[in-house]
Parts: structure tokens; C-alpha cells; sequence
């Protein structure tokens, strides 16, 4: 059985005072409860927060990006041993937001996903179709695109330590979900990808659904056999909508 493993994704919100007020309501919510892996990803400012509030917690916490290169002159970036400072688990790669706004190419996010790798962590890469790469009907051709440059560079070899998330962007913060059908298409597609390449790889791969996940759609989506949990945003910053979620996978 594979594990299932919901993760909140923050984007840029937060402060100190609203995190601690979160937490603080998810904690006890989730103490004791072992069927789901939870953990949050939180902006670079709060990972020290995140440590100290979640060390002895079952909740487990990491970021939402990181600079492919390990030091140097990148004024402004961070580096995978700078999130390890602070006991990331996981970073997010490729999310839609960071392709689009700040035009990562597959090969960055590929780069990305190898530095947290190599860091000792899990990256969870982001993959998923425009509306308009959806209606022209070449979802999967963008999606084994994403996979293909992590592949070329990591080798099937490293999703043994790795999640995907397949986010439809037009489902991102829109309310506007993919039916549990047309995320499963995906999500089998997914699989069978790296099946073909790895079959008990493929077999254990956790890849999660994202985009406009509530506490309303969560358990319909996660009664699908290939959808291992999800990457929650908007829902993942109000506590009993993050609780219900997890607790629905
Ligand atoms: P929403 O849940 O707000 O649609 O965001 C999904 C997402 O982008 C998670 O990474």
C-alpha cells in the first residue's frame, strides 16, 4: 500500500502571529493520527517557526522553492543546505505559479529537484496543463514533457524518493476542480509513464492532486485508486479545512 500524504502549500501568506494561530489549531486536530503523512511548506521567513512549532508534532514541514545551485552569487536565492538547517522534509519544485511567473524552464525544475535530492530531501514535483493545453487535448504530452526532463537528468531511479503533484493550472485557486475522473486519467497516466521505465517504482510513487482541494471534494478525490492525497493551497491556511482534508485521504 502506498502512502497517502496531503501537504498545505502556504504560497505567500502568513505572518508569525497567523502561523502560530494556524498551527496551533492543526496540531491537536491531527495528534495521534497515523493513516495520513501531513505537512506544510511554508514561505523561506517561517521555516525556523515551522521547526520549533512542529519538532515533536506528526506533522511534517518544508519549503516552496530553492536555488538550483548549492552557493554563491545568487543574491536573493536559497540554497537546499540552507533548508536543511532547518529540517525541511520537503520543497516544493515546478509549481505552476513558478513556471509561469518566474519562467522556470523543466530543465530548472529538473536542475531543482536534483539539488534537494542531493540535499537528502524529497523534492514534490509539480506537474500540470494549461485550460488552453487541456482543450486542445495535449495534456499528456505536457505532463510526460515534465516528467521526461526530471527523468533525463535524475533517472527513473530517483522517484523512489520523490512526490508528484499533478496540478491542472486551470483547477489553481479558480474553485474550479477536475472531476475525480479526469484527475485519476492523469494520475494513471502518470503512473504508467514511469511504470514503463520502473514498474515497482511506478507501484510506490505517491503522486498527489492540486488545485481548489477542500474539505467539500477532498474525499471523492481520494477514493481514486491513483491519487495518493494532495497538495492543498487556499484551504491548507484555515484549519478545519486543512484538518478535514487529511483526514480525508
Ligand atoms: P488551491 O488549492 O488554492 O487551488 O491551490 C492549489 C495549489 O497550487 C497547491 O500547490
Amino acid at each position: 500500500m502506498r502512502e497517502k500524504l496531503v501537504v498545505g502549500n502556504w504560497k505567500m501568506h502568513g505572518n508569525l502571529a497567523q502561523n502560530k494561530a494556524l498551527l496551533d489549531a492543526i496540531v491537536p486536530a491531527m495528534a495521534g493520527f497515523k493513516n495520513v503523512g501531513c505537512a506544510v511548506c511554508a514561505p523561506f521567513p517561517y521555516l525556523s517557526q515551522l521547526q520549533s512549532l512542529l519538532q515533536s508534532t506528526n506533522i511534517s514541514w518544508g519549503a516552496q522553492n530553492l536555488s538550483e545551485h548549492s552557493k554563491g552569487a545568487f543574491t536573493g536565492e536559497v540554497s537546499a543546505e540552507m533548508l536543511v538547517d532547518f529540517s525541511c522534509t520537503y520543497v516544493i519544485v515546478g509549481h505552476s505559479e513558478r513556471r509561469s511567473l518566474y519562467a522556470e524552464s523543466d530543465q530548472t525544475v529538473a536542475a531543482k529537484y536534483v539539488a534537494v535530492q542531493q540535499a537528502g530531501m524529497t523534492p514534490i514535483l509539480c506537474v500540470g496543463e494549461l485550460l488552453e493545453e487541456r482543450e486542445s487535448g495535449v495534456t499528456e504530452q505536457v505532463v510526460a514533457r515534465q516528467l521526461d526532463a526530471v527523468i533525463e537528468l535524475a533517472g527513473v531511479a530517483s522517484f523512489a524518493k520523490a512526490v508528484v503533484a499533478y496540478e491542472p493550472v486551470w483547477a489553481i485557486g479558480t474553485g474550479k476542480t477536475a472531476s475525480p475522473e479526469q484527475a485519476q486519467a492523469v494520475h494513471a497516466f502518470i503512473r504508467s509513464k514511469i511504470a514503463g521505465l520502473d514498474a515497482d517504482i511506478a507501484k510506490k510513487l505517491v503522486i498527489q492532486y492540486g488545485g481548489s482541494v477542500k474539505a467539500s471534494n477532498a474525499v471523492e478525490l481520494f477514493s481514486m485508486s491513483d491519487i495518493d492525497g494532495g497538495l492543498i493551497g487556499g484551504a491548507s491556511l484555515i484549519a478545519e479545512e486543512f484538518v478535514a482534508v487529511c483526514k480525508a485521504a
